[in-house]
């Protein structure tokens, strides 16, 4: 008898959303400034407006890679269990809860809580938060958190670059309390991830590493600069590693930084859990960004951080969103990172607008000085 052995289930990631985050409304502007000249006929968009995640939820529910994706529905933080809970975190807490009461306002440069924010604020942090604790119930391990507004400059005692409540870093703090020893971040937004390494500065048993346009300090509300030397404090000395890379890196730099720098580091920390922190504003035409990843790029780094979440987590891997603000081509790339993540054998989705010219010369020179620099100063890392 001829029995052909069933074909195994297609992998599956399990998405996180809910429309209620569509609410944040940034308003509009010069840029993300919401300031209005009064010469110019068209003010844009905020460029963390709801029409870039609209594309993203619609990209996964109706592109090719919808037999892959299990939706999931979304919840608020509980204030008192998710986030008032955290040490250092009510006063700054206080403040956004009164600035919504009375109508919103201003936090920071380019960030505005407005009506209807705070309540997308918390859709984001509790959402997270499911995604994180369906892998920790061993519910599936592949997450992905579909959230805005973003989180990760968020940090413990301020709000900065469009983020309110740093989703990530809830989350990573959720499964050290539920006994993960060690937890490793990876964040490829092209903006440094100053919120999360911060409130994870002085601890080890997080390494928090950032790809990011070096973009250096913004202000009071961004005084971190994300150079080489921020490494953490204390015990938590060589658990930050910052690896600002030049512009016009491309795919090839990027790729290089992974290999050299964030898979060998990672292979040494040996975490539990792994948390990927994405952001399309990397790529080739973000508005927000110069690193010039295109969905070739982002497919590659999407595969090794499967690989890395195979051999060291049992295949356990939080993806949270962050930035990416091309309307279009955020969409796409993200549609690319999650092909890569489940290991699809080849792109089901051609590139629309993939014609950058590379040169990686310089990105290859910074990658493999900043490797020399991390061998002599990070102690966990010497040979
Ligand atoms: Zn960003």
């Amino acid at each position: 008898m001829d029995v052909t052995p069933p074909s195994p289930p297609p992998p599956q990631i399990d998405v996180f959303w809910d429309e209620g985050m569509l609410a944040h409304d940034p308003g509009r502007g010069v840029f993300d400034s919401g300031h209005d000249p009064g010469f110019l006929e068209v003010l844009e968009r905020h460029p963390e407006n709801p029409d870039r995640v609209k594309n993203m939820v619609s990209i996964l529910k109706r592109g090719p890679i919808s037999p892959f994706i299990r939706w999931n529905p979304g919840r608020p933080a509980r204030f008192m269990l998710d986030i008032a809970c955290i040490p250092k975190f009510s006063e700054y807490i206080e403040e956004l809860v009164k600035a919504d009461a009375t109508g919103g306002k201003p936090l920071c440069s380019g960030t505005f809580l407005n009506p209807g924010s705070w309540a997308a604020a918390l859709l984001a942090a509790g959402t997270t938060l499911s995604s994180m604790e369906h892998i920790l119930n061993a519910k599936g391990k592949l997450a992905y958190a579909l959230v805005r507004p973003p989180g990760h400059h968020a940090q413990p005692t301020q709000a900065d670059g469009y983020c309110f409540l740093n989703n990530a870093g809830l989350a990573v703090q959720l499964g050290l309390n539920s006994g993960c020893a060690k937890i490793a971040v990876i964040d490829i937004d092209v903006h440094y991830g100053n919120g999360t390494a911060e409130g994870f500065y002085k601890s080890d048993d997080v390494l928090t590493i950032s790809l990011h346009m070096n973009h250096g300090s913004w202000g009071p509300s961004h005084p971190q600069n994300g150079s080489i030397d921020e490494l953490g404090e204390g015990r938590g000395f060589g658990f930050n590693l910052n690896v600002p890379l030049p512009n016009g890196t491309g795919d090839r730099g990027y790729k290089h930084a992974m290999t050299e720098l964030v898979v060998p580091t990672v292979r040494k920390f040996d975490p539990e859990l792994l948390v990927f922190v994405i952001g399309q504003d990397s790529s080739a035409f973000d508005p927000n960004g110069r690193q010039c990843l295109t969905m070739a790029g982002y497919w590659e780094i999407g595969r090794i951080v499967r690989e890395l979440a195979d051999d060291h987590t049992e295949g356990r891997l939080l993806i949270v969103q962050e930035g990416g603000y091309h309307i279009t081509y955020s969409a796409y790339c993200l549609h690319a990172t999650l092909e890569g993540v489940l290991g699809l054998p080849n792109p089901l989705l051609e590139d629309p607008i993939a014609y950058y010219p590379e040169d990686e010369a310089l990105s290859f020179k910074v990658v493999d000085s900043i490797k020399q620099y991390w061998k002599e100063t990070v102690p966990f890392l010497r040979e």
